[in-house]
């Protein structure tokens, strides 16, 4: 199947079983913003749960908070975002779709990217096992034109990119000839930089309001409290703050689903270090990190690292952890040594003195921060993506289920008497009644075992247990594994055990350990 297709069924899967909606659908929905639905409240709060104990359960010297979407607008000149948070746009004229300038190119690095790597495919398949990858890429002729094409293209793109030189996008856009995907053509405007934050008023009457912000990320509402922090919970260098929150943009293009949404929920943690060890401590979170997302179990080939070619203003190392979507690979969280410029912007602007007392040195400084940013939307994305599977059965049906990791699924288990009588559906509600302190359950009795099977395999429900006339003799149940559909006989006192050790975050999180 395309993975266009794919992609397409994914997202009528997460609408269909109550993951996600269009939001304010019944007046014809509002563009990039959607709304989570019953299962998907589940995952996303799973999966929040996952990343706030990995990070404030397993690091004695990370703790959170929870800071408010308005701050004084000072913050946002202080950190740049007034002046700097600006996207590059372009509009074709045939279709007058916008696109982001920088995206378009990006694209096309890809594309020679692809076009390489199609080539070593082909070349490793003629030649089987004799096949010298490296040195391949360094004298076919084909490959070394795309690569040279690839590297003038990025070192131009960069040098723009980095001094700002929206002409200069432009013509790269031209001169690379891309073509707007609708109208096909290369009909292009000037490039534009447009601000990507919301503004509103605070204040009751006209003169007296002031233009505040919808925060564009969380960061900054840690970055005002460091010291706030530190000081009452005594905490030392190194250190970190967590926070989960919404943040919202106003993105220029707003396609694919959840990926880029105007409304969205970020998860953040800017860890405070000594100047000069940030990139010590950069390379650790890179790793730390990547172990997190690949504990999830869908293969460590679904993850790359990314390295920025135009750092932003404050950094002075970025790197992604992208995640291969059906769309190709792309960000899911960003890792940034941001310097100490956000500590040292606020100390100007605020004119208050917030440097560190470093007890041991005995000396005050300006701390550096680490930044680990991650989408908790993108990461639903990409969970939802890399579970979706269509599976042609032994006996000729086929059944849609989605492998999501067990710790984060909405439902861990369904009990299901086989019929509605004899006593049956009162045995399965008093399973429930057990274990609904443990696990969120899911009773059903509607429809043949079977159909029921594929609903709770559809909601990615790792385990179901049906209640059968036995049951009422031995007091064994039937447990049905989702993945491998799998039945085992299991008496009821055990399924608490057998269950909590699969289906915990506290699993998960020993994994990463
Ligand atoms: P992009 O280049 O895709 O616009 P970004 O580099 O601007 O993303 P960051 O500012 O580093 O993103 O934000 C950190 C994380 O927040 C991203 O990795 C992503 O998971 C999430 N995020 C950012 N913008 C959006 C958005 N519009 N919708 C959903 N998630 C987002």
């Amino acid at each position: 199947m395309a993975q266009e297709d794919v992609f397409k069924k994914i997202v009528s899967h997460c609408k269909e079983y109550g993951f996600v909606f269009p939001s304010s659908e019944i007046y014809d929905g509002l563009a990039a913003v959607y709304d989570y639905g019953q299962m998907g409240v589940e995952l996303k709060n799973n999966i929040k749960q996952y990343w706030w104990q990995s990070m404030v359960l397993l690091h004695e010297n990370i703790v959170g908070i929870d800071s408010a979407i308005f701050m004084h607008p000072t913050i946002w000149k202080a950190s740049g975002h007034v002046d700097a948070f600006n996207d590059p746009l372009i509009d074709n004229r045939d279709s007058k779709k916008r696109y982001r300038a920088d995206v378009l190119i990006e694209e096309q690095l890809a594309k020679y990217d692809d076009k390489i790597n199609k080539e070593v495919v082909k070349a490793a398949k003629r030649f089987g096992d004799a096949f010298d990858e490296a040195q391949f890429r360094a004298t076919n002729a084909r490959v070394l034109e795309y690569q040279t094409k690839r590297d003038a293209l990025h070192e131009r793109y960069s040098q723009a990119m980095n001094a700002n030189d929206l002409t200069e996008l432009r013509q790269i856009i031209l001169d690379e000839e891309i073509v707007c995907p609708v109208s096909g053509t290369r009909n292009w405007t000037d490039v534009r930089q447009f601000n990507l934050m919301f503004s509103t008023e605070m204040g009751s009457t006209a003169d007296g309001a002031m233009k505040i912000y919808l925060r564009p990320e969380t960061a900054q509402g840690i970055f005002v409290n460091y010291l706030n922090v530190q000081k009452t919970g005594r905490m030392k260098i190194p250190f970190g703050i967590a926070q989960i929150g919404k943040a919202f943009r106003n993105e220029i293009v707003a396609r694919q689903f959840i990926f880029r949404m105007r409304e969205f929920e970020q998860m953040e943690m800017q860890f405070f270090v000594k100047p000069g060890t940030e990139l010590d401590w950069f390379n650790r979170w890179k790793n730390i990190r990547l172990k997190w997302h690949q504990a999830l179990g869908f293969g460590n080939d679904h993850y790359r690292f990314h390295d920025h070619d135009k750092l932003a203003h404050y950094a002075n190392a970025a790197t992604d952890i992208e995640f291969l979507m059906p769309f190709g690979f792309k960000e899911v969280e960003g890792i940034h040594s941001r310097t100490n410029f956000d500590l040292s912007q606020h100390e100007k602007y605020s004119g208050k003195n917030i440097k560190y007392f470093d007890p041991e040195q005995n000396e005050s400084y300006t701390p550096y921060v680490i930044e680990t940013s991650i989408g908790v939307d993108r990461t639903f994305l990409s969970i939802m993506s890399a579970s979706y599977c269509e599976e042609q059965l032994p006996n000729g049906e086929s059944r849609v289920v989605l492998k999501l990791p067990a710790a984060l699924a909405p439902v861990k288990l369904a009990v299901l008497p086989l019929v509605k009588k004899d006593g049956l559906p009162e045995k399965a509600r008093e399973i429930i009644d057990e274990l609904k302190f443990n696990f969120h359950c899911q009773y059903d009795e509607k429809d043949s075992i079977g159909k029921r099977y594929r609903r709770q395999d559809a909601i990615g429900t790792p385990y179901c247990i049906t209640v059968d006339h036995q049951t009422l003799e031995d007091n064994c149940v039937t447990l049905r594994n989702r993945d491998t559909m799998e039945q085992e006989r299991v008496p009821v006192a055990q399924l608490l055990g057998i269950i909590a050790d699969r289906v915990s975050i506290t699993s998960l999180l020993k994994t990463i350990q």
